[in-house]
């Protein structure tokens, strides 16, 4: 399969920003800006207490709204966590799983991540799973080897078929927020070494089908020139999915 028959995907990560109210304008600003453009699908993952709000106002819309993360447990005593049955009943099949800032700040693992990756698959949610290495490991040459890794972690146990509803979001941790952005180059070689990994686990034409996308400082400048790489099938965007031009920008470049 060729990179024209995979799925793109841009979304948004909005991370925590926005208020109900304020996701609402952001969605009545950015609806009529994305509307009709068909060569993508268009999600913002929004913090939990606002995904009503922005479901609400995306309602008709050509924009689907996902979660920042979701609890690999069915229900129980974990407080102040969200479980998969909670968010399909509320109407959210996208979930971010694995974010670096949750690996970062809370503690997240790759063991953790593969446990509410098959969570979410198993709810029948579509995950967007994402992995990257740090500044450290791409300077010493290793980054084949964290991405393979983290791939095979991550998605241990998860079947062919539940691959379907699997997008990865190649996500280099020293691009994440910065201001600086993997070269073309890099994103496409790296997400075809995610590829790689995929295909010595499912097969070439898994591998082939799977929606690989970049994130990490992605932009109204640089989405043209990323995009258009072989093994890049879309974008995971943090700030830039906070203003509604510089997003509607990069929908455009996915056209
Ligand atoms: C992200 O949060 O996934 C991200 C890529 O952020 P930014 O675009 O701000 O680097």
């Amino acid at each position: 399969m060729n990179k024209a028959k995979r799925k793109v995907v841009i979304a948004g990560n909005w991370k925590m920003n926005f208020t109900p109210s304020e996701a609402t304008a952001f969605i009545n600003e950015v609806k009529p800006l994305v509307a009709g453009k068909n060569g993508c699908e268009v999600v913002f993952c929004a913090p939990y207490v606002t995904i009503a709000a922005a479901q609400a106002a995306a309602q008709g819309s050509n924009i689907s709204i996902g979660a920042e993360n979701v609890h690999f447990a069915e229900k129980g005593a974990y407080t102040g966590e969200v479980s998969a049955k909670m968010l399909t009943e509320c109407g959210v099949k996208y979930v971010i799983i694995g974010h670096s800032e949750r690996r970062q700040y809370f503690g997240e693992t790759d063991a953790t991540v593969n446990a509410r990756t098959k969570a979410a698959l198993e709810a029948g949610m579509t995950v967007i799973l994402c992995l990257g290495e740090v500044k450290e490991q791409r300077l010493s040459g290793i980054t084949r080897e964290i991405v393979s890794m983290q791939t095979k972690l991550d998605l241990e146990g998860v079947t062919a078929e539940q691959m379907k509803n699997v997008i990865i979001a190649y996500e280099p941790v020293w691009a994440i927020g910065t201001g600086l952005t993997a070269t073309p180059e890099q994103a496409d070689e790296t997400c075809g070494q995610i590829r790689d990994a995929l295909a010595e686990i499912y097969g070439r034409d898994v591998a082939e089908a799977t929606t690989i996308q970049y994130g990490g400082s992605m932009n109204e400048k640089n989405a043209a020139e990323l995009l258009a790489k072989p093994n890049v099938d879309g974008g995971l965007i943090g700030g830039a999915s906070l203003v509604a031009e510089k997003f509607k920008a990069i929908v455009d470049a996915a056209q």
